[in-house]
């Protein structure tokens, strides 16, 4: 159990609810009178012809930005020129509300940093290294599992590292949590970023960093993962999708004060290298990671098996030894993970050949 010191801010305000969503102009309306008093939106463009798209605050000054988020995952140089945009065309905003699943949302928290932070984002990936406050900004999640909408980091991938930029500013100012906005989710898409909340309380429950706070927030996201994807209630149900929703909030608290372990190291490995997308990633690796995870990789492999998922294997005989390599660099430069995972003396306890034959099994 860890006593370490740790002391966060947290999401400003948070409204729950089926139907919240139809809240969020008089939510912003406040806000319109900061800065150049216009709203940015940037809203996943699975929505772009939906309903949703309709429903959209929007005033006359306001910018939509249908992004596409199926592709890559947010990067560096796609923040920077976004904000460059913006500014030459309306100045500073009001405020930024980023729409969709946790590349919708990373982006508005990233976007509204760097609307007020000179340069590029790249030299702000990593812990505290923001110097100004963003504007403000909503959060309002249309898929669960990442834990995005509370976390106090907004992932990026830049040219030498997937990194985020973390601090307090990161946190969203608001979020709406409306289990209406995932009923569409697409199967596969449901499972593996659901898991990304799984694995979270997994690996947040199993190590060194974790305490009493960080447990009553990860068991509770665990039992609530295990109703949605285990036993007869499973599967994807408006009741389902209203747990999943809660489950990614308190899944993603846990984690702020504990760590993700050895899945997220090796993930982030095989993201970098073959840009593999976090949530089907770290399928791919839990699959392999009985040995750290008795018990939750074992309960994994039934959910995988109740919901017909394809988890993709064999595909380490197209990898060169040069990215593997690769990846068992970037997965032990995350030395927090592995600390947290395997104790302060884990450097002792896991060789780069284990890390490789790990990747191999793939
Ligand atoms: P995503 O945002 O990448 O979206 C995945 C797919 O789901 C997209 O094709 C999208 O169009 C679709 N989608 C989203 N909502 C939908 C809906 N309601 N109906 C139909 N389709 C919908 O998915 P994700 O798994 O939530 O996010 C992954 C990203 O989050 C990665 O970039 C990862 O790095 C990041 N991440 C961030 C944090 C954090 O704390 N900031 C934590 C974990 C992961
Ligand atoms: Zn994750």
């Amino acid at each position: 159990m860890s006593n370490m010191f740790r002391n966060f801010k947290n999401v400003g305000k948070c409204a729950y609810g089926r139907g919240s969503f139809a809240r969020l102009g008089e939510i912003i309306a406040p806000q319109r009178k900061e800065n150049n008093g216009y709203f940015v939106f940037i809203v996943d463009d699975y929505f772009q012809d939906k309903p949703l798209a309709q429903q959209l605050p929007v005033e006359s000054k306001d910018r939509v930005e249908f992004i596409y988020c199926g592709g890559e995952e947010p990067k560096t140089s796609q923040i920077d020129a976004l904000r460059d945009s913006i500014l030459a065309e309306g100045g500073l905003p009001a405020g930024v509300v980023g729409i969709g699943g946790g590349s919708a949302m990373d982006i508005a928290k990233a976007l509204s940093l760097m609307l007020t932070n000179e340069g590029s984002s790249v030299q702000y990936q990593g812990l505290n290294l923001i110097k100004k406050p963003g504007v403000y900004h909503v959060g309002v999640p249309t898929i669960s599992g990442t834990g995005a909408e509370v976390s106090m980091t907004a992932v990026l991938t830049g040219p030498t590292k997937k990194l985020g930029i973390k601090c307090d500013y990161t946190v969203f100012d608001q979020i709406i949590l409306d289990p209406d906005l995932t009923a569409t989710v697409p199967k596969n898409q449901w499972f593996y970023t659901g898991m990304d909340c799984y694995i979270h309380c997994v690996e947040a429950m199993t190590g060194y960093m974790k305490n009493t706070f960080s447990e009553a927030y990860g068991y509770k996201a665990m039992e609530l993962c295990e109703e949605v994807y285990l036993g007869e209630n499973a599967g994807q149900t408006p009741l389902n999708d209203e747990k999943l929703m809660v489950a990614s909030f308190m899944g993603g608290l846990s984690l702020t004060y504990s760590e993700v372990g050895i899945c997220h190291a090796l993930s982030y490995g095989l993201s970098f290298v073959f840009g593999t997308r976090h949530g089907i990633a770290n399928c791919i690796c839990f699959n392999q990671l009985e040995e750290y995870y008795p018990d939750g990789v074992k309960a994994f492999k039934q959910m995988v098996e109740q919901h017909g998922i394809d988890i993709p294997q064999g595909l380490a005989k197209n990898w060169t030894e040069e990215q593997i390599n690769k990846m068992t660099e970037i997965a032990l430069g995350l030395s927090h993970m592995w600390h947290h995972a395997l104790g302060p003396d884990w450097q002792s306890k896991v060789e780069p050949e284990k890390i490789k034959d790990i990747y191999r099994r793939m």
